[in-house]
């Protein structure tokens, strides 16, 4: 469901809510929703790289359980 204060993620590009800081700047000053922080903070623990914004948006095979 998407209510009045979702925004659209430039990371997945779903309908999102509850958005926090991508890792994918320097600054952390992109939002994303919050399966993808999530994604990022996995990557981040596994040592794997984090998509550059310029790779965007990402795979959704991933993300599919957040519709
Ligand atoms: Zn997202």
């Amino acid at each position: 469901m998407i209510r009045d204060n979702a925004f659209i993620c430039p990371r997945c590009h779903h309908a999102a809510e509850y958005p926090g800081a991508s890792r994918a700047t320097d600054g952390r000053d992109i939002e994303i929703c919050g399966p993808c922080c999530n994604d990022e903070a996995v990557r981040e623990a596994r040592g794997l790289p984090v998509q550059k914004m310029a790779d965007w948006p990402v795979p959704s095979d991933w993300n599919r359980d957040a519709e």
